[in-house]
């Protein structure tokens, strides 16, 4: 595993050309009474460092802890940028990393997807080798610091995790509970900020999440840049 940060830079300038840019993108947002704002930030982090762990030709770049969470707005703590301004960021972040054969989101936070696709789109269109990756969504009644994101923060570090603290929130699907969200934001359908039920969360089960994550993107970049 290698983190750009701790590079000189001739150390970049050596591989450089042979070597992936995987940038995390994270967040800064409520996640429910247990889990810390930072966790969208961690699990990006931990995703980026397992496929550099496999992937020797895969350098990762320090995190983009902010995103656009405007949703999560009303519960303290959560910072957002916005649309607009992630997308910029990306695209001019990105821009700057030429030196390298490709470039990796390796994006977090659901609410960051819009900007993600079109900052990549747009860097597509400018030439640039792009690739995407986003957590795949496999349960619609657990989105948001429910069973998923508890069980990979219980697996990733787990002092994190207050567990004491873990309770259900709207556990109806994400397609049901979409009209009142995109109204009043995630407030409007769940107190506490939960959508799902972490109480079933555990360690094992996010180790298993993250190898399947981990070993699917490995395969879709096979050949990649
Ligand atoms: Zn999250």
């Amino acid at each position: 595993m290698t983190d750009l940060g701790a590079l000189a830079w001739p150390d970049v300038a050596a591989r450089a050309s042979k070597t992936v840019l995987a940038i995390p993108v994270g967040s800064t947002e409520q996640h429910g009474p247990h889990l810390p704002l930072s966790t969208d930030t961690e699990v990006a982090v931990e995703v980026a460092r397992r496929l550099a762990a496999i992937r020797p030709d895969v350098v990762v770049a320090p995190a983009v802890p902010y995103g656009s969470s405007g949703e999560h707005a009303g519960f303290p703590g959560t910072l957002s940028i916005g649309q607009d301004a992630l997308e910029l960021l990306l695209v001019e972040l990105i821009r700057s990393a030429d030196a390298f054969a490709g470039t990796l989101i390796v994006s977090a936070h659901g609410g960051n997807a819009g900007p993600v696709t079109r900052a990549a789109d747009r860097l597509g269109r400018e030439g640039r080798r792009v690739r995407v990756w986003s957590p795949p969504a496999t349960d619609p009644t657990d989105t948001h610091a429910g069973q998923i994101e508890t069980s990979i923060l219980l697996a990733v570090r787990p002092a994190g995790v207050q567990a004491g603290k873990a309770e259900a929130g709207a556990r109806q699907p994400l397609q049901e509970l979409w009209p009142a969200l995109r109204r009043g934001g995630v407030a409007a359908v769940s107190p506490n900020g939960v959508l799902g039920d972490p109480t079933g969360a555990s360690a094992a089960a996010g180790r298993r999440l993250l190898g399947d994550w981990v070993d699917a993107l490995g395969l879709s970049l096979e050949g990649w840049p």
